[in-house]
């Protein structure tokens, strides 16, 4: 893995060419609510500035910080109008001074910051990292935020160790499944939980230990599976109700990490009984338990590490490695078209896929 960096030659041939239209096509949230505020729009294109590459996308990665967003309960959004999306795959289409000219017609994988729903983007060039085949660019675009966050959880604050228990809720999502990859290098022991339409294709990668959270009490599966220890590290992005009971069945000296808050976004809109219940039901934790019942409890949001490129700079040179090594293998459920950005999130919210949902503006 490499960032691309700005020493490198500035020669190099002219690239062929491509067909440059001074339009992109975005999808942009343009109020709360429902799937359907999800409008293309036609927008005049840019040019890169300084230290700037501009991107032909072919890929951009849907989160579940999306829907999160478009219900406008997400942190870190700004206010609609605005396009969201953290992550691109494509092709270098230009580039701007100080940017490297051989750059031109490479396939990349792009960290955006919003506005990746899109058909071309521009990035500062510490935010793009060079891809060694176009083969990977599919694959790629699922990376970031579900690796990233998977890893920033596991190793950098569970420091989960080989022989461990782990517990990944929602094993069959885009971070799950990536959790579920990086434990098996770690060499942890995995229990997940999944709805049950997702177990036979679980099993079928190897996940032994699975939980369907519908119809079975987690805790106690948990603490029966593991012969009443309780797991070593739970990795939980749902929050409320469900935070409490992980906390439940965490091991003595095991570590509790909470990253999302799902549990408030299965209604349709920002403000809901649902919401508002899960947010009272939230744990409160009380320090002197925890030190009586030897638990940590942590948080983790990859949206607030901004200010710790050594983080970011580490994370992305171990996983692009894995990657390039095929110890990772993202998986991508479905690609939709950008047009179809609507049934993608409906998609995601109906709990349909397995793995990661990406959108296209080159595949129809
Ligand atoms: P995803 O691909 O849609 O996966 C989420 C999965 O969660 C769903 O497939 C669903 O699986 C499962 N789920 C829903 N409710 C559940 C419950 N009560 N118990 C167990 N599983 C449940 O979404 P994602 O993009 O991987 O994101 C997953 C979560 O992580 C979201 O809350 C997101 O906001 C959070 N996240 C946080 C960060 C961060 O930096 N803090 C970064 C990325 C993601 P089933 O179909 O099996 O029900």
């Amino acid at each position: 893995m490499r960032f691309l960096k700005k020493k490198e030659s500035l020669r190099g041939l002219l690239p062929l060419l491509p067909i440059i239209s001074p339009f992109m096509e975005q999808v942009w949230i343009t109020k709360y609510g429902a799937p359907s505020v999800l409008k293309l729009q036609r927008k005049p294109s840019r040019e890169p500035g300084k230290g700037e590459l501009k991107i032909t996308v072919h890929y951009c990665g849907i989160n579940f910080a999306d829907l999160m967003c478009r219900l406008g309960l997400y942190p870190t959004a700004p206010k609609p109008p605005f396009v969201p999306g953290y992550e691109v795959s494509g092709f270098v289409e230009r580039v701007g001074a100080d940017v490297p000219e051989t750059l031109v017609g490479k396939p990349v994988l792009g960290i955006g910051k919003f506005g990746c729903y899109s058909s071309e983007i521009i990035l500062p060039m510490e935010r793009v990292i060079a891809l060694q085949t176009e083969e990977q660019l599919k694959q790629a675009a699922a990376i970031p935020v579900n690796y990233f966050t998977a890893f920033g959880m596991m190793v950098k604050q569970a420091h989960l160790q080989s022989g461990e228990w782990v517990l990944i809720h929602g094993i069959g999502g885009g971070v799950g499944l990536a959790a579920w990859q990086l434990a098996q290098l770690i060499g942890a022991r995995v229990i997940g939980t999944a709805s049950a339409h997702k177990h036979t294709h679980l099993r079928e990668l190897g996940v032994e230990h699975l939980i369907d959270y519908h119809t079975e009490d987690f805790v106690a599966r948990v603490l029966e599976i593991t012969g009443r220890r309780g797991a070593d590290v739970i990795l939980d992005p749902i929050g409320g109700t469900n935070l409490k009971r992980s906390y439940q069945a965490l091991a003595k000296l095991g570590k509790l990490v909470n990253y999302g808050f799902s549990a408030a976004a299965r209604g349709t809109s920002r403000f809901s009984i649902q919401v508002l219940k899960e947010y009272l039901k939230r744990m409160k934790f009380d320090p002197v338990k925890m030190m009586m019942e030897n638990k940590g409890v942590f948080g983790f949001h990859l949206g607030f590490l901004d200010d710790r490129p050594d983080f970011t700079r580490q994370v992305a040179e171990t996983i692009m490695t894995w990657f390039n090594t095929g110890e990772i293998q993202p998986v991508v459920d479905r690609v939709f078209p950008l047009s179809q950005a609507p049934e993608a999130h409906q998609y995601l919210h109906d709990h349909k896929n397995f793995g990661k949902v990406l959108l296209s503006p080159v595949e129809s």
